[in-house]
């Protein structure tokens, strides 16, 4: 099975000059979503995660038939304002403005071994953040899996210290 064949290319959206890879038919397809989640599933046990983590909101997506599949739990890394305890706030740049990504404390361990699921790797700002909120938990980041890496834009190169798993390469 292609996965590619249920990603669609949408260009010039949300703004012009991007080429924004559109999801919906391979979620709403229910063998490809089930063959992605088998091959997230191969690599969280390659990686010997014992918690999957994803952010908001493409990261519950994908990483939530990981965990269920797999009797891990799942913790969810959300956008400010949304989470009702105690947080970790990381702030990190976009190519406009800033964003913040939140986690509760004690939400996470210290000593778990994690995988983070997403949708895509773009800049890797989102994933950026999100390390550093798992790793203030004091918990380690055995893994970082997504469905699409955009290999150009090279955000990569901001893990290099981090074992990386992409289904798809654009
Ligand atoms: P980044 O922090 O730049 O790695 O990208 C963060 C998130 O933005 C990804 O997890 C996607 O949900 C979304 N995103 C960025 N670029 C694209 C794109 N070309 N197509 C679809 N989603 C995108």
């Amino acid at each position: 099975m292609n996965l590619k064949d249920y990603v669609k290319n949408v260009p010039d959206f949300p703004q012009k000059g991007i080429q924004f890879k559109d999801i919906t038919p391979l979620i709403g397809n229910g063998k490809a979503f089930q063959h992605a989640t088998k091959l997230f599933c191969a690599y969280a046990q390659k990686v010997g995660a014992d918690v999957i983590v994803g952010p908001d909101a493409r990261g519950f997506i994908f990483g939530t038939p990981v965990a269920t599949q797999l009797g891990l739990g799942f913790v969810p890394v959300r956008k400010p304002g949304k989470l009702p305890r105690e947080t970790l706030t990381e702030t990190y740049s976009l190519e406009y403005g800033e964003n913040a990504l939140s986690l509760h404390k004690g939400d996470i361990l210290p000593n778990q071994k994690v995988l983070i699921v997403d949708d895509l790797l773009a800049t890797g700002g989102t994933i950026a953040a999100t390390i550093n909120l798992i790793e203030k938990s004091g918990a380690e980041v055995v893994g970082i899996a997504f469905l699409i890496e955009l290999e150009a834009l090279k955000g990569r190169e901001k893990f290099k210290d981090y074992p990386i798993y992409s289904v798809l390469t654009y």
